[in-house]
């Protein structure tokens, strides 16, 4: 696998990569890899001739007093993973190569971005779309896989990469990928490493509340209650605060009052100083 830190250096490695006409898939990431992580680079692989994985954690993401400076940054360790599954190219941008010096360009998706996390974490989503822009730009993959995990995400660049051309057009470029779970149901992400053991036993009951809910929720009534419950389940086990459990169409991602047939139940939580996002679909 060989490691591009430079833009030049990229540049070329992937006009190699792609020599006559090879396929490209792209893994955004920002790193600390878990099994969800590797997931994505395993579902790349069997698409596309060659996967293409960045690891940038990316300033414009995240929000004064959030967790930029502590985010695990482990890239010899991530390097190794990635190499055991076949990525060709690993993308590891020193920042003012993403941002150079009077750096001044900001993209926007307005609509899908609104409330949930985009709520809670103002500019949060200009800086993904913005980064994502980037790396399509800077890549310039066929296709590019992204997790269920981050569905709001998963929305703002599946519109963004059609309002701005980013892909072929009449091509499922922007792929989804299932979330992965750990035992107890908890989605894995890189933030579960800053969890206290006993914050970590307390945050299963997350994915158990979320499946409570959907089972009174697909039963077609009102979304009031069975949220109410989830919200004080969550606080008597040990969760500090909600940010938000709501129903929302999977796709539009307008806010639903009860199930519409293609509901999707979406929850933030904080533990500790840690905050835990899950989402699942009613069925
Ligand atoms: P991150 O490094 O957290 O920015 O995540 C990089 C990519 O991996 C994003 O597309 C995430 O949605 C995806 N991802 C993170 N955790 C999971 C998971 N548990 N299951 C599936 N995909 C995930």
């Amino acid at each position: 696998m060989q490691t591009a830190r430079e833009l030049e250096v990229l540049r070329k490695a992937v006009d190699a990569l792609r020599g006559d006409g090879a396929t490209i898939a792209l893994v955004p990431t920002m790193g600390a890899l878990h099994e969800g992580h590797l997931t994505l680079m395993r579902e790349a692989r069997r698409t596309a001739d060659h996967v293409v994985a960045s690891i940038f954690v990316n300033p414009r993401q995240f929000g004064e007093g959030e967790d930029f400076d502590a985010y695990p940054r482990q890239l010899a360790r991530d390097s190794e993973l990635l190499e055991k599954e076949g990525v060709a190219l690993l993308w590891a941008p020193q920042p003012q190569e993403v941002y150079p010096q009077g750096y001044a360009t900001n993209i926007s998706v307005a609509g899908v971005s609104e409330g949930l996390c985009g709520g809670d974490r103002p500019g949060h989503f200009d800086g993904v779309a913005t980064v994502v822009c980037k790396l399509f730009n800077q890549v310039r993959p066929d296709i590019a896989f992204f997790g269920e995990k981050d569905w709001q995400q998963l929305a703002v660049i599946r519109r963004m990469a059609r309002d701005l051309d980013l892909t072929q057009p009449h091509v499922d470029a922007i792929r989804g990928v299932p979330i992965v779970r750990e035992k107890d149901g908890l989605a894995m992400s890189s933030r579960n490493a800053y969890l206290s053991r006993e914050q970590r036993e307390q945050a299963g009951a997350l994915p158990r509340a979320m499946r409570d809910a959907i089972a009174v929720l697909s039963e077609g009534g009102e979304a009031e209650r069975p949220l109410g419950n989830l919200r004080e389940v969550l606080q008597v086990s040990g969760f500090d605060s909600v940010d938000y459990a709501e129903l929302r169409d999977a796709d539009s991602l307008e806010p639903l009052e009860k199930d519409n047939g293609n509901a999707r139940l979406f929850v933030a939580a904080r533990i500790g100083g840690t905050r835990l996002i899950d989402n699942m679909a009613v069925e």
